[in-house]
């Protein structure tokens, strides 16, 4: 009791889970690829898949690109076989919660890059035209009267200006708030890190006084996405497989999928195991089910 989770698993019982589930879900970055640079053996796992016959799916909370970058992104790490329909970004979700759920009517106000406005476009949303003069301030700006939302990504682009802007929108209470995702940070060779969204998402949290509604993991709605795109989803027979405890494990944990860590990426196992061991029941959700060093750990029960 208590200590559930956090199982470090090998041959045999790798081959026997992944014979058990028929629908894989994997993160991106820190499973898949490093940035630029694909995993050790990911593209072989992912293409066995395939050709056993299971859905594979990529949810992946970088808001940056449009779905179709992705595709070209995996062709060129030489994952050759996967397709739109497998890939589920924190952009293109945000634009299906836009225009399917809400069914924003108005203008979009975007904090992010021109990946995350040309998904948006793609759908169909119209977003805020943003070419602020480089002299303009808030005390002259013109603010546009029908922005229906806020949506805040990263943003490699941001200034204080639109910070400014966005949080006058959201003065209007019927102004929707939402964020692609909410990470902290990413890691990025030679020990820096990039802010994330949520680090934009807290600054215009504070700023509004309101809290932004995540479509990213580890909200469910990437999950409903997926299962209205896929017929006859089965919670009990998915595997979500990521990286970052407080992300893709309470990803799984809220969608009710089993969870395996693996420790190429964020998160290390002693942080899962210590909310395994953690008083605070709400933490025992960051605890993945299964670990792995890397899912080219799975190649071996490929082998006949
Ligand atoms: N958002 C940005 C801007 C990133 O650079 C990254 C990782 O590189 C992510 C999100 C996280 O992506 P994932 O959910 O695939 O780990
Ligand atoms: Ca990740």
């Amino acid at each position: 009791f208590g200590f559930k989770g956090c199982q470090k698993i090998r041959g045999p019982q790798i081959r026997s889970l992944l014979e058990a589930k028929d629908f894989f879900l994997f993160d991106c970055d820190g499973v898949i690829w490093h940035g630029e640079k694909a995993i050790t053996g990911a593209a072989k796992v992912v293409s066995s898949l395939i050709r056993q016959g299971k859905n594979v799916v990529f949810v992946t909370n970088n808001c940056t690109r449009p779905r179709e970058n992705y595709v070209s992104k995996f062709y060129r790490l030489g994952f050759t076989d996967v397709m739109l329909e497998q890939i589920f970004s924190s952009s293109y979700c945000s634009a299906l919660y836009l225009r399917d759920v809400v069914k924003v009517r108005g203008q979009v106000f975007v904090i992010g890059c021109d990946g995350l406005r040309r998904e948006l476009q793609e759908a169909g949303i119209p977003c805020l035209e943003e070419a602020d003069d480089p002299d303009a301030t808030i005390y002259d700006c013109a603010l546009a009267p029908d922005v229906k939302a806020v949506l805040v990504g990263h943003d490699d682009k941001l200034t204080f200006l639109k910070l400014a802007k966005a949080s006058c929108y959201l003065k209007d209470p019927e102004c929707l708030f939402l964020a692609t995702d909410n990470d902290p940070w990413h890691p990025l060779s030679g020990g820096r890190i990039l802010p994330g969204s949520g680090s934009l998402t807290a600054a215009l949290e504070v700023s509004s006084g309101r809290k932004a509604t995540v479509i990213g993991k580890p909200s469910r709605f990437m999950f409903e996405c997926i299962s209205s795109q896929f017929s006859g989803v089965d919670p009990a027979q998915c595997l979500m497989v990521g990286d970052r405890l407080e992300t893709d494990m309470l990803f799984g944990s809220n969608c009710g999928l089993d969870t395996m860590l693996t420790l190429t990426g964020v998160s290390q196992i002693e942080e899962a195991q210590e909310y395994r061991n953690s008083d605070l029941t709400t933490n025992h959700s960051l605890v993945p089910d299964y670990v792995v060093d890397t899912i080219a750990d799975f190649l071996p029960a490929f082998e006949e």
